[in-house]
């Protein structure tokens, strides 16, 4: 257990096409972080697509009715949302937010539409980390995504189409880009973007310099004994 990582509110946003390797990747990396103190949050979002065989409501995500969700997107549920396939999907301030807000780490799943409405929002940004995934190949991608074996032909060939999309779009704002080749390398390349990240922030140095006023206040008291 390493003594340099702190819970400070920090969200890592992991983009990139359906079938690049995300959920693979962010489930090792949250399994293997944990053994390094790095507690990640990994938020559920909502969705009005129908779950998959073995989806569980509230694992992977909440499947909502269209009505619902629009019920919530006019309440200002969201931080973000989008049309991804033809279906809605959102992150909600409850799953994200609150917990930024009590200082946990959160990680997110999401299109690089959401991915943009997070960057371009004024609080989120400061303390977000953009890591975009993608294939080695387009034949990689087609080849991961049959071989998956959760869609049909007809969505392979959208979700092709929005990889090409997603390229351009994402430009501007990703900070990490990471190919997905070797998976044991990709996942080592996802840990260290995040590790980075996790020692960039304020909340170890305000660690080492309560440690300094600490000692300081023992010397003090100390000496003070010492001249009385
Ligand atoms: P995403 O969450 O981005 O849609 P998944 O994590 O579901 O993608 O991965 C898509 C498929 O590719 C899964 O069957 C997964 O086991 C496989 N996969 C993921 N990473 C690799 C890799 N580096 N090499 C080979 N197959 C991989
Ligand atoms: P699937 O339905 O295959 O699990 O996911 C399809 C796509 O939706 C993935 O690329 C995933 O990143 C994206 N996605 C999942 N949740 C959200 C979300 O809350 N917001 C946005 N914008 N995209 C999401």
């Amino acid at each position: 257990m390493s003594s340099n990582f702190h819970p400070d509110g920090t969200l890592f946003i992991v983009s990139g096409p359906s079938g690049a390797g995300k959920t693979t990747l962010i489930n090792k990396v949250r399994r293997q972080l944990k053994r390094l103190g790095i507690y990640l949050y990994f938020s559920v979002s909502h969705t009005t697509r129908k779950a998959r065989f073995g989806e569980k409501e509230g694992r992977a995500y909440y499947f909502v009715t269209p009505e619902r969700f629009e019920q919530m997107a006019q309440a200002r549920e969201f931080i973000e949302h989008a049309w991804v396939h033809d279906q809605r999907y959102g992150t909600s301030k409850e799953e994200v937010l609150a917990r930024l807000n009590r200082g946990e780490d959160v990680i997110v799943d999401i299109d690089y539409q959401g991915a943009r409405q997070i960057a371009d929002h004024p609080d989120l940004r400061p303390r977000s980390l953009n890591i975009f995934i993608f294939p080695p190949s387009f034949e990689h991608l087609e080849q991961r995504l049959r071989d998956r074996g959760l869609n049909t032909e007809a969505e392979i060939q959208t979700r092709l189409q929005k990889a090409i999309d997603e390229i351009d779009a994402g430009k501007e704002f990703y900070e990490y880009v990471i190919i997905n080749d070797d998976l044991r390398a990709a996942a080592e390349c996802l840990k260290a973007a995040i590790i980075a990240k996790k020692l960039q922030t304020k909340t170890a140095l305000e660690a080492i310099s309560s440690m300094a006023e600490r000692l300081k206040e023992e010397r003090d008291g100390r000496s003070a004994r010492r001249r009385g």
